[in-house]
């Protein structure tokens, strides 16, 4: 994938897990990447490692405002954006509809959709104007089946692959290509409560999973790698799991 020497990527969520393991994949290839977070630890560590090639902004993508300023900071970096990663996310503890508070649904989607919407509406018209750009939106196998999330995850990962679908549809024939990645069971800190007092609850999602174990955050970078790829070129609008298997169920 030496293509990516001298691109640019903004990722949203890059501070932690799949966000982070994207941003260092990227890196790894010689692009150049803009990470966007609310958590300033992780893309401090992100600089240290990659001073001349990582540059950073902090803020929520939920808050259009804050969105607006990070992708100024970016475009006044870059010249261009070539790829636009979004993985910023929240889960909602398994909640059924019963138990989500009005404030927790509007906060998963929040974040999880309008996140999304934000950061793609300020930055595809800098793609559209050069006729050229890849998305890949981190949707989850909660966007395929049920039993991924609670109520308003699995919803909002609902929309993110109808989000995808819909932008592909719009924009496909303008140069745009955007897909979306469903990951299953990733060993990430938003899991890692699954994996305390013994890690009862780690041990049936693996059992669960017909390739008997959890991903690494790098398992799912390799498929974002490929899908920003020309080798990816006529991947439109798909949403490929990354899930062990999870979804043949
Ligand atoms: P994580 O908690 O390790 O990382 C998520 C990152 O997003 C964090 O750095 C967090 O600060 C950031 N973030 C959250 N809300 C934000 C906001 N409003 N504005 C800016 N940044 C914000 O979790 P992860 O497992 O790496 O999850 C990344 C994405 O992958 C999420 O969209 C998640 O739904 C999705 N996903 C994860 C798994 C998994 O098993 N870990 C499975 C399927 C999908």
């Amino acid at each position: 994938f030496s293509e990516y020497d001298g691109k640019t990527v903004f990722i949203t969520g890059a501070a932690s897990g799949i966000g982070y393991a994207q941003a260092e994949a990227f890196l790894k290839q010689g692009a150049s990447v803009f990470g966007v977070d609310q958590n300033e630890t992780g893309l401090q560590v992100l600089k240290q490692a990659y001073p001349e090639t990582f540059a950073f902004w902090c803020a929520n993508v939920a808050e259009k405002s804050e969105v607006a300023e990070a992708v100024h900071q970016a475009l006044r970096e870059y010249v261009r954006i070539d790829i636009l990663v979004n993985t910023a996310g929240i889960l909602d503890d398994y909640k059924t509809t019963l138990d989500t508070t009005e404030e927790l649904w509007d906060d998963v989607f929040n974040t999880n959709v309008k996140g999304i919407y934000h950061v793609t509406n300020y930055i595809l018209p800098h793609m559209l104007k050069w006729e050229q750009g890849v998305i890949v939106n981190t949707a989850s196998i909660a966007g395929l089946v049920a039993g991924g999330g609670g109520a308003a995850y699995t919803a909002s990962k609902h929309a993110i692959v109808g989000y995808t679908k819909q932008l592909a549809y719009d924009f496909s024939r303008k140069g745009i290509r955007v897909n979306a990645i469903a990951p299953g069971a990733i060993r990430t800190p938003m899991n890692a409560k699954d994996f305390v007092n013994g890690g009862e609850m780690a041990s049936w999602v693996a059992e669960e999973t017909p390739a008997g174990r959890w991903a690494e955050p790098e398992e799912v970078a390799n498929l974002t790698l490929y899908l920003a790829s020309s080798a990816a070129g006529y991947i439109h609008g798909a949403v490929i799991p990354v899930d062990g298997g999870w979804t043949v169920k």
